[in-house]
């Protein structure tokens, strides 16, 4: 039996998820949900075959990558910084790295090998902890300067990518009332699932607190202490950290010391020792200002923390604001930007500035409905100095539209481009951006790209 042959045996019980468009493969093309697409992908996994995304004349081109295998089944993947040659309406268009902070990173903290479809972080924190040591909050303005040669990935970093992979920094008018937060669980785990950091896969230290509910509470439970007793086994006073990635509830006194608590998990807070917490309200003192105010402002923690006792303790921190359709921002311009975007139902992504200090400015979020040349929206606050050449260092995306928000109220958009032959694919890509092709098999229950819709945008639907 031949490579080919196995690969297209294993397809009977394997899954594929691939971005909902025309694909060719070797001068034949097929749509993701006619029959032989599984099949196809497989096969080309193979033999280490590229598929092409048929939205631009030519093609793109794309690799297929095996999932984890607790997830099993296959991703058609776009190659490295190549989905700004996608069509905008194509589910696989993403903007130039080199508009956001990415692009900095790519080939150095960040190392995707289509080869064999894993991609290396370089983390620039602990994730494992001695006895009595003492870690500062990450935030900007503390070690900056350590992280912005793009070396490695801070927690702010790693999160900023995980929101990225997992499609959440992207918004489009369908998806309104889609993302609960099951559903951006299920894609960050997704994402998770082929990056791997310290040799080890990422989502074997992540925990990402699952949807409750009341009935489950016992099931719930005991799936928690089983995804945390890993950092529980201490060895020679040295103990494993895993990473949480949860929405806050409140942060506030505990009888001891201070705790986080977060939505989700009622019944478990995370201690926060006194230094950490003081410290928190300086280093993101405009994120709690904003979440302070905005009552559909959710905060996002990224945590690693150690867990002693069975209580969990957190080691290190970043908060990252989102809004109600969970699209990250950083002050109240921001929020006024993405909640006129929004409102206005236009398709865009948010521009994330990952390990990029604030005096180094890159678009805010870059336009995909203004036709074929996406449009970069970028903020300029108080004296600082208009975007640099790195947004604009390529001819993928249209400069221009600027606001400067200390002086003028919010100028005008750009033009939205009239309907045109990509509401098709647009409308495809509001049923779930990455549509499953039939299979046989599922990803599990918390693993669909639809997820549940309870919950709506997610804004005080948790415990
Ligand atoms: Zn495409």
């Amino acid at each position: 039996m031949n490579a080919s042959t196995a690969a297209f045996s294993a397809t009977v019980t394997t899954a594929v998820t691939a971005p909902c468009a025309v694909y060719e493969v070797d001068g034949r093309s097929y749509a993701v949900d006619s029959r032989e697409f599984a099949n196809v992908v497989a096969q080309a996994q193979a033999c280490r075959r590229r598929l092409r995304c048929m939205c631009q004349a030519g093609g793109v081109e794309m690799y297929v990558a095996r999932l984890a295998p607790a997830q099993g089944g296959y991703i058609v993947k776009r190659m490295p910084d190549t989905g700004w040659r996608h069509a905008t309406h194509c589910p696989s268009y993403a903007p130039p790295a080199a508009t956001s902070g990415l692009g900095q990173l790519l080939g150095s903290a960040i190392l995707e090998d289509p080869a064999n479809g894993v991609t290396t972080l370089k983390l620039g924190f602990a994730l494992s902890r001695m006895q009595g040591r003492v870690v500062a909050p990450t935030s900007e303005g503390s070690g900056t300067s350590v992280r912005s040669d793009g070396a490695t990935l801070s927690l702010r970093g790693l999160l900023h990518y995980l929101w990225d992979q997992a499609e959440l920094a992207r918004w489009h008018p369908d998806l309104a009332g889609k993302r609960s937060w099951g559903v951006v669980r299920s894609h960050l785990l997704e994402a998770a699932g082929q990056l791997v950091a310290r040799r080890e896969l990422l989502v074997s230290r992540l925990y990402i607190p699952e949807p409750f509910s009341v009935d489950q509470r016992e099931a719930l439970y005991a799936r928690r202490l089983a995804a945390w007793s890993c950092a529980a086994a201490e060895r020679a006073g040295c103990a494993a950290l895993m990473l949480l990635i949860a929405e806050v509830k409140e942060i506030v006194p505990a009888r001891y010391g201070f705790k986080a608590v977060v939505k989700h998990l009622p019944d478990q807070a995370f201690m926060i020792d006194e230094s950490l917490y003081r410290r928190l309200g300086r280093a993101f003192e405009t994120e709690l200002a904003l979440w302070a105010t905005g009552e559909d402002v959710h905060m996002i923690m990224i945590a690693t923390f150690g867990v002693s006792g069975g209580v969990p303790s957190v080691q290190e921190l970043c908060l990252m604001p989102v809004t109600r359709q969970w699209l990250p921002v950083d002050d109240g311009f921001g929020k006024q930007l993405v909640d006129k975007l929004v409102a206005q139902r236009r398709a865009f992504t948010r521009s994330l500035p990952y390990e990029l200090p604030a005096k180094v400015q890159r678009a805010f979020a870059v336009l995909s409905d203004c036709g074929n040349l996406p449009a970069t929206l970028s903020i300029v606050r108080g004296d600082q100095a208009p975007p640099d050449a790195g947004a604009a260092d390529t001819d993928a995306v249209a400069p221009g539209w600027l606001w400067h928000a200390h002086l003028e109220p919010l100028p005008a958009l750009p033009a939205r481009a009239s309907a045109d032959a990509g509401d098709a694919a647009r409308d495809q890509e509001a049923a779930g951006g990455m549509a499953p092709v039939p299979v046989l098999r599922d990803f599990g229950p918390d693993a669909g790209r639809t997820g549940s819709p309870a919950g709506g945008s997610g804004a005080g639907s948790t415990p």
